[in-house]
């Protein structure tokens, strides 16, 4: 296997690359796909960190709602093995400490509660005194001030790396994308944190692969800083977002046939 380029890197500097690609599985669902999909990310020789879903903000009830703390030995046996850092969604002030204990190296805040200055304060006031990096998506509502607020109200608690995911914004009814990409807003946010990295996470913008590409080079046209994109080894099967997912294989395509910036 071709060894991961950030291995021994402080994950600091691993955040630094460009652009970055951030990729893995919508959810962790067992141990073996959390490690298969490791070893084919890290295959691909393209991916900087590797994102997994271990508590899912469903909007409904009764469907995958993560596979919880019994999932982070997992990851920290992925990391171990390829040498790729983690990121993981967190929610509230017990999920940043379990995330914390079991050496994730990045942490993610959801769009779905972003939107909520509560549970925003709750997680800064349980990362007062941590040295982690912060990415903070998109509020699912495009309001630009609850995204400011929620990177205020991190920043007040010391965090140093904070980064910006833009995952497009929820409007009702059918349309093209599962989620607005109202691109202006992500412009704008850019123009009110300059020298803050923007991610696109094109996978909940589009809500399906046929359009994934495109949006991704869109985002690398308007100076976005990396990409966060959801791969699967077995897309269709996956517990959640299964009609987003790409294999590793493809990712490996996709950003090889993407137009990178010079
Ligand atoms: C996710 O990243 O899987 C997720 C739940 O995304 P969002 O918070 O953007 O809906
Ligand atoms: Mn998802």
């Amino acid at each position: 296997m071709e060894q991961a380029i950030t291995q021994h890197k402080p994950i600091e500097e691993v955040l630094l690359k460009r652009p970055l690609i951030i990729s893995g599985p919508c959810s962790a669902e067992t141990e073996e796909q959390v490690f298969q999909t490791a070893v084919r990310l890290a295959e691909t020789g393209k991916v900087d960190v590797m994102r997994a879903g271990i508590w899912k903000p469903r909007t409904r009830p009764g469907s995958f709602e993560g596979i919880g703390t019994k999932g982070l030995p997992w990851l920290q046996q992925a990391r171990k093995a390829t040498g790729i850092p983690v990121a993981v969604e967190v929610a509230t002030a017990k999920q940043v400490e379990d995330a914390l204990h079991f050496g994730v190296d990045v942490l993610w805040i959801g769009a779905r509660t972003t939107v909520n200055p509560f549970s925003v304060q709750d997680i800064a006031d349980a990362l007062r005194g941590v040295d982690v990096p912060v990415l903070i998506k998109n509020p699912i509502n495009p309001d630009l001030e609850l995204w400011i607020g929620a990177v205020e109200r991190v920043a007040k608690a010391g965090i140093k790396t904070i980064g910006l995911i833009h995952r497009g914004f929820s409007s009702y009814g059918n349309t093209e994308y599962r989620n607005a990409p109202m691109w202006h807003l992500a412009i704008e946010m850019k123009r009110r944190n300059p020298g803050m990295m923007m991610i696109n996470d094109p996978s909940h913008i589009c809500g399906r692969r046929d359009i994934l590409q495109d949006v991704a080079q869109t985002a690398i046209d308007l100076d976005f800083d990396g990409l966060i994109i959801e791969s699967h080894i077995d897309p269709d099967m996956a517990w959640s977002d299964a009609k987003q997912q790409i294999t590793p294989e493809r990712l490996g395509e996709m950003l090889s046939a993407i137009r990178w910036r010079k």
